[in-house]
Parts: structure tokens; C-alpha cells; sequence
């Protein structure tokens, strides 16, 4: 079901992982943002899409995790766009001898069956100095910033005033730092925040990749928190997080992921001690 947010801006959602597909209505059709999960759950997109008229003429993965760039034969062959790190990323995985039996591994069991493997990741480069998606449609930033992983990018739609988060300023998940690939993973989470903050005074309706929207003061409230996140990981402060004490029933496990980071973010610490000697 595709539900409306702004003005020519709708929303997919689907139960696993509460992830959130954008779809925002161009000239000719849509320009569609991390199209989903299941194989069911694109299906469906795929057929609502049909009964509004609407092709797919441009795809967008806000980074290079497997949640986010699944696709559906019946989605089309539009370009799916990203940005030069994130396109390079799957290409390399793409090559390696195996890539499909390795995707299937890294899925969740309940969708492998499901999920189209072929298409997984299959991304076109935006032109390094892209400050915008070349599509037909309302004009979309590009936002490319470190913080969760390689690639990273958030959108802008510029008119519409909504602002497409990808794995960021969630209200279920906690931050996820990129703490295995980066080499100063809470200074770039913190720069991150501060590119996605910086364009708070053009945002009314801001959708992360999992969870729920919120509106502006919703997007500054969820900066603030995200912010205290990882000033509390970096100076092994106290966490006081809704995320974490009160989460919503069947977001529990989200204390466990939590958990790890903090476990992994000391082990870095202490790797980093010791190369010091
Ligand atoms: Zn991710």
C-alpha cells in the first residue's frame, strides 16, 4: 500500500524490518528509493505502481547494505542510481567468483527463497560532481555524507520538503556506526549528522530507511538523540535512549545490537591502544 506523506511523495512499508520504500512522482513516472525487502513486498509495489499508471524510470539505493538494494524484475530496468563509492562497492562483489551464493548467505532465511538474486546490487555510478539525480521529476539532492557506511547518501526533494534518511535518524533503530570498514567511525557518524542537519531548515517530513517518519521538529529531535548516541559510545557515557529502554515490542533485539557496539566500538579502542603500545 502506498501512502501518501507529501505532496507527490509516498511511502512502502513493509513488517520486516519496518523499511521504508519512497516512491516520489515524476513527469513520466517514479523515481523509486530503496525498493523493499521480500519478494512479495516488491511485488506488490510492482503491481500498485501498475494501477496507478505509474512505470519506474529511476531507482535509488541510499547505500550498499543488502536491505537496500534488492530489486524486482517486475520493477522494471530503469537506472538505479548511487553514489560513485556505493555503485563501486557492489561492483566488486558483483565480480567476485560466487557473489550470488555469498548474497544468499548474507539474506535472512525467511526471504532467500524469495528474493531475485540477479538484480541484487546492480547500480549505476551518479557522475562524480552530481548535486542532483538526472531524472524528470521534482528536483532531488544528493546528500552523500560518512556516518553509517561506504556510500552513504541521503536525498532532498527539494520542493516537497521531505527528506530521505536511508539508515539514518531512525526512531526503532539506534545509530549504526560503520565501525568495521571506517577509520574514525564516530567522527564520521558525527559529520554525517551535521550534513543532514545542515539542510533541517528545508525538511517538513523526514523518512528514515526503518521506522517511521517524523516531521521538522521530529528531524531535530531525532539529530539531538542520534548526536547524544554517539557522544555516549565515544566517551562511554550513560545511554539514556527510548531506542534502547523502551523500545517498541519486537524491537527488543535492538538492545542486543546495541550492545555489540558498544562491545566492538571497546575492542577497537583497545586495538588502537595496543598499536600504540
Ligand atoms: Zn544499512
Amino acid at each position: 500500500m502506498l501512502t501518501p506523506v507529501a505532496d507527490g511523495v509516498f511511502v512502502h512499508r513493509s513488517d520486516l524490518l519496518r523499511n521504508n520504500t519512497v516512491v516520489v512522482q515524476g513527469a513520466e513516472g517514479v523515481l523509486l528509493v530503496d525498493p523493499g525487502i521480500t519478494g512479495a513486498e516488491m511485488q506488490c509495489l510492482a503491481d500498485d505502481l501498475r494501477d496507478l499508471g505509474l512505470p519506474v524510470v529511476a531507482g535509488f539505493a541510499t547505500h550498499p547494505d543488502w536491505d537496500h538494494v534488492l530489486w524486482h524484475p517486475e520493477l522494471g530496468d530503469a537506472p538505479r542510481w548511487a553514489t560513485a563509492d556505493a555503485a563501486s562497492f557492489m561492483r566488486d562483489l558483483r565480480s567476485q567468483p560466487g557473489w550470488r551464493d555469498r548474497v544468499r548467505e548474507a539474506l535472512p532465511p525467511e526471504i532467500v527463497d524469495e528474493v531475485p538474486v540477479e538484480p541484487f546490487g546492480l547500480l549505476t555510478a551518479l557522475p562524480a560532481d552530481a548535486t542532483h539525480l538526472p531524472w524528470d521529476g521534482p528536483s532531488v539532492r544528493v546528500l552523500a555524507h560518512p556516518a553509517h557506511a561506504t556510500g552513504h547518501a541521503a536525498l532532498l526533494v527539494e520542493g516537497c520538503r521531505v527528506l530521505i534518511a536511508g539508515d539514518m535518524l531512525s526512531d526503532v533503530f539506534v545509530p549504526m556506526p560503520d565501525l568495521e570498514g571506517a577509520a574514525d567511525p564516530l567522527a564520521d557518524y558525527l559529520v554525517g549528522l551535521d550534513v543532514l542537519a545542515g539542510v533541517a531548515d528545508e525538511v517538513d517530513v523526514v523518512i528514515p530507511g526503518h521506522g517511521s517518519p517524523g516531521d521538522g521538529t521530529g528531524l531535530r529531535e531525532r539529530l539531538t538523540r542520534d548526536r547524544a548516541y554517539i557522544e555516549a559510545l565515544r566517551g562511554g557515557g550513560e545511554f539514556r535512549d527510548p531506542r534502547i529502554d523502551a523500545p517498541e515490542p519486537g524491537w527488543e533485539w535492538v538492545g542486543d545490537l546495541h550492545a555489540g557496539q558498544v562491545e566492538a566500538y571497546a575492542r577497537r579502542r583497545a586495538g588502537e591502544a595496543d598499536a600504540a603500545g
